[in-house]
């Protein structure tokens, strides 16, 4: 339960032990705040827009996000750091090689790949096992251009100073070189700076990306007064939704709550939750915006009326669900991004009342949640307590 308490070392954010042991060994015992929200985001796949000052160790976010991501038994280039300049890419690449040299074998080779070397050197080390490669735009356009370097193995596309790389002089060949790569790549900028234009330019490359803003934003009116609580169910392959659905009955039975709205991204799962919970004596519909809009409607004045005291529902109507008497909102999917979280949790305590939300979430999803909050709210989710005091809802 305190797995994202304080991160005082790197298992806490759930690193690979071999990684845990490969960073103690390089040197970092514990992750700085960008690390600890932006390198579990990195893992879970996500394309990512990581802000934070220069020296708070960006690099080690993208240098383990990179390493975990490939595949140590194949020789060929599947991950791709863009720099500025020369210098950078040289120290880039001795960080993550630094990491690297400390994990179990097969060893992970890195390669950087600048102007003013000569390419036939550069032809010889990509001729060799080089996993990684770090370079300049300039170099690294060249080489993919001529196919000395195949762009469609690289999966991983990190942006280091990003801001830097898609202004003057590089950012054609940035350009160029992002649009070249696989559409299913993992791409990831860094910079402790953006103007809202490049921010605009980078996302426009990215599939939902993930913002790590480390810059305080004002907290959400729709989250004051609302506590954020999170129910850790094991992660338990095939049969985690019923998990979460007993954990979700446990709840309801020892909460005293007037209504409740419960979000799941599935519409195959809110049917079947809905009739379970109607079945356990919380009278339930599922509402979904692929029903008739009359049917819709019959719901929502059921619920208003007090027939039912759970509405099941997946996205599509979290925001047409305005309901005073729902004071607890559960959760038992974690959305994708954070403004779809805010806009379900903003349905409770919406007139000044207080509201409760629980996410019930396994290991993965809490990474997810956690970050989501501290993105949108300044703060995390606590752990539900059991029993829940009276007066939080
Ligand atoms: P940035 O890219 O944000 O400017 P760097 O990644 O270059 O920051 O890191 C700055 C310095 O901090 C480097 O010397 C790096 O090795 C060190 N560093 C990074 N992360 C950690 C950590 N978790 N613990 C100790 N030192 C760290
Ligand atoms: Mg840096």
């Amino acid at each position: 339960a305190d797995a994202l308490g304080v991160a005082d070392n790197f298992a806490k954010i759930l690193l690979p032990p071999e990684f845990v042991r490969a960073l103690s060994e390089a040197g970092f015992k514990k992750p700085s705040p960008v690390q600890e929200v932006a390198l579990p985001l990195s893992r879970l796949g996500s394309d990512l827009v990581v802000q934070a000052k220069s020296g708070t160790g960006k690099t080690l976010v993208f240098a383990v996000a990179c390493l975990e991501r490939v595949d140590p038994a194949a020789g060929h280039p599947q991950a791709l750091v863009l720099t500025p300049t020369r210098e950078v890419a040289v120290q880039v690449a001795s960080e993550i090689e630094r990491v690297a040299s400390g994990l179990p074998p097969p060893y992970i080779s890195v390669g950087v790949f600048i102007g003013g070397v000569s390419v036939a050197e550069d032809r010889r080390r990509l001729r060799r096992r080089c996993q990684v490669v770090v370079g300049t735009p300039g170099r690294m356009q060249w080489l993919l251009e001529s196919r000395e370097l195949r762009g469609e193995t690289l999966s991983t596309c990190v942006l280091d100073e990003a801001d830097q790389l898609f202004s003057g002089s590089l950012k054609e060949a940035v350009e160029r070189i992002v649009t070249s790569l696989p559409k299913a790549k993992q791409l990831m900028a860094f910079s402790a700076t953006y103007t809202q234009d490049v921010q605009t330019l980078i996302e426009g490359h990215m599939r939902h990306p993930q913002r790590v803003l480390t810059v305080p934003r004002s907290k959400s009116a729709a989250l004051l007064g609302v506590r954020h609580c999170y129910s850790l169910v094991e992660d338990a392959g095939d049969g985690e939704f019923s998990a979460k659905v007993a954990a979700l009955l446990a709840v309801l039975s020892s909460v005293s709550f007037h209504q409740t709205v419960v979000f799941c991204n599935r519409q195959s799962d809110a049917q079947a939750l809905a009739d379970r919970l109607t079945r356990a004596g919380f009278p339930a519909a599922f509402i979904s915006g692929q029903k008739p809009q009359e049917e819709r409607l019959e719901t929502m004045s059921a619920m208003r009326g007090f027939e039912l005291r759970v509405i099941v529902s997946t996205d599509l109507v979290a925001r047409g669900v305005d309901l005073e008497r729902v004071n607890l909102v559960c959760c038992l999917d974690v959305p994708q991004d954070p403004a779809t979280y805010m806009h379900r949790i903003g349905r409770t305590g919406r007139f000044g009342t207080y509201g409760l939300c629980i996410a019930f979430v396994n290991q993965n999803e809490l990474l997810k949640l956690q970050a989501c909050m501290r993105e949108s709210a300044g703060r995390e989710a606590e752990p539900l307590p059991d029993p829940v005091p009276e007066d939080w809802y």
